[in-house]
């Protein structure tokens, strides 16, 4: 009896999740290192994760290994990223062309991972009218108008705290069905709605509190 198809219908767990573009990082080295096999012992070592966790995570990804030699490391890497849907492009808009916004619209890398930002918002006439890496700037009022001639679902956010969720509240409106936030703010949005929280100074703090109790550990 076989049941495939039950398998891969499972809700992946996000843990899983995090961790299979941490995989197919280590694919991608391993290639540009001549290499066509990789087993999950050796991603296991390369990224500190238990080998029996690395073969259960890409479990999900139905790929089999070939025992002793492990995963094709082509077949691995393309089977990754279209699970990821890091080979499909997905459209998106940016409200917020200050450092951070800016920094992401000439983020090449980002096309890499399949995402494509086809048009940026803001309100200063310095900003409004440029072009940033190919990337239109347009005032945050012409967002209806032009989002009803592009199909974009995904809005990324990096305006500052204080209209976090006023502009998180028009995109919704106007049918982003998911929010990449930047800001330290944590925005309000209904069931339906996808939010990932991405915001560097949160993670500051994490990393700070850590340091503190390493420093602490060395002087004792
Ligand atoms: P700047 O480069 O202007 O100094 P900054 O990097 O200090 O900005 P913020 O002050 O957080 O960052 O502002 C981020 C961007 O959000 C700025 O370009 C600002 O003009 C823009 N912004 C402010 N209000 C809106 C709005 N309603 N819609 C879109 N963008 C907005």
């Amino acid at each position: 009896m076989s049941v495939p198809e039950r398998k891969i219908s499972y809700k992946i767990p996000e843990p899983t999740l995090r961790r299979l573009p941490w995989y197919l990082s280590c694919a991608k080295l391993m290639r540009s290192q001549g290499e066509r096999y990789v087993s999950s012992t050796h991603i296991s070592r390369q990224i500190n994760i238990d080998s029996s966790q690395v073969a259960k995570d890409l479990s999900y990804v139905a790929i089999s290994g070939r025992t002793r030699v492990g995963y094709e490391v082509d077949s691995l890497i393309a089977v990754l990223e279209e699970f990821l849907g890091f080979n499909s492009m997905h459209k998106a808009f940016l409200f917020g062309v200050g450092s951070l916004g800016s920094a992401l619209l000439q983020d090449t890398g980002l096309a890499h991972f399949g995402l494509e930002i086809v048009g940026a918002f803001d309100i200063n006439p310095d900003k409004v009218g440029s072009v940033i890496s190919g990337i239109p700037v347009y005032h945050t009022d012409k967002f209806s108008e032009i989002m009803q001639k592009d199909k974009v679902n995904i809005g990324i956010l990096t305006v500052p705290i204080s209209i976090s969720q006023e502009i998180t509240d028009v995109m919704i409106s106007h049918g982003i069905k998911a929010i990449w936030n930047f800001t330290p703010f944590r925005i309000r949005v209904s069931e339906n709605i996808v939010v990932q929280n991405t915001s560097l100074y949160a993670h500051l703090a994490l990393m700070f509190n850590r340091l503190k109790d390493e420093l602490k550990n060395e002087d004792l």
